[in-house]
């Protein structure tokens, strides 16, 4: 049974700098491995007091981000570059840089295209050195998209060599879920006890045992809403 941990405000309210860590005599939160020198990473926002008129201007009286981290091992770490590269945390490690610089790649990439399809709208005006500029939309889309396309290429070369190196050392490996995390928007910070932080972990004993550590509230996850259904 999946295990839900309650954060209380106190932990992650001042936050920005120092990640919270979810560890428990370092094993991996899924699968109990060891060493587990990797993280799962969440980035997270800490907020209080949301504004109904916010037109303009913030939307919380108070909003604070910070990085939410669980230990992994080398595997799960690994298996999640196969599923989530853009969410790995940006770590030291060989595969952490990798996903970055493909991260970094989709973005130029896709922000040259939409400069080139930008040049053909008529929001840039078609007069003096503008209009020459206008006529060689085609040039940073053509780059722009053969940007994307190499970056295409090269993740999914990586993520075959990555899954190669998982079949060899753990034959038959699946995949284990993150953890699946839920932030509360606080009305004030009157209570430092007050939930502002859920996480449902699937490895019960491990969720248990580092809730328990840390004096943290925990509780059997809720079934989702439609397994509830189906049982009722
Ligand atoms: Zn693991």
């Amino acid at each position: 049974m999946p295990v839900q941990i309650l954060i209380p405000a106190s932990e992650v309210k001042d936050r920005q700098g120092s990640a919270l860590v979810l560890d428990h005599e370092g094993r991996c939160s899924r699968c109990n491995q060891t060493p587990a020198n990797f993280f799962e990473v969440h980035r997270l926002h800490y907020r209080v007091g949301f504004k109904h008129n916010h037109l303009y201007g913030k939307k919380y009286r108070i909003s604070k981000s910070y990085l939410l981290k669980i230990r992994v091992c080398e595997t799960c770490f690994k298996s999640d570059y196969l599923t989530h590269p853009e969410l790995l945390d940006r770590g030291t490690s060989q595969l952490a840089k990798i996903a970055h610089m493909h991260s970094i790649a989709w973005t130029v990439g896709g922000l040259l295209a939409a400069c080139g399809f930008l040049l053909l709208t008529p929001i840039i005006p078609a007069n003096g050195i503008l209009s020459t500029i206008k006529q060689m939309w085609q040039v940073p889309v053509v780059v722009g998209v053969l940007v994307l396309f190499l970056t295409w290429l090269s993740q999914k070369k990586y993520q075959s060599k990555v899954l190669h190196e998982i079949e060899k050392t753990n034959p038959g490996f699946q995949p284990l879920p993150r953890a699946e995390v839920h932030t509360y928007v606080m009305k004030t910070e009157d209570d430092p006890s007050a939930t502002a932080l859920e996480i449902i972990l699937e490895n019960e004993s491990w969720a248990e045992a580092c809730a328990k550590n840390n004096q943290w509230k925990y509780d059997q996850a809720p079934l989702p809403e439609e397994e509830t259904l189906k049982k009722g």
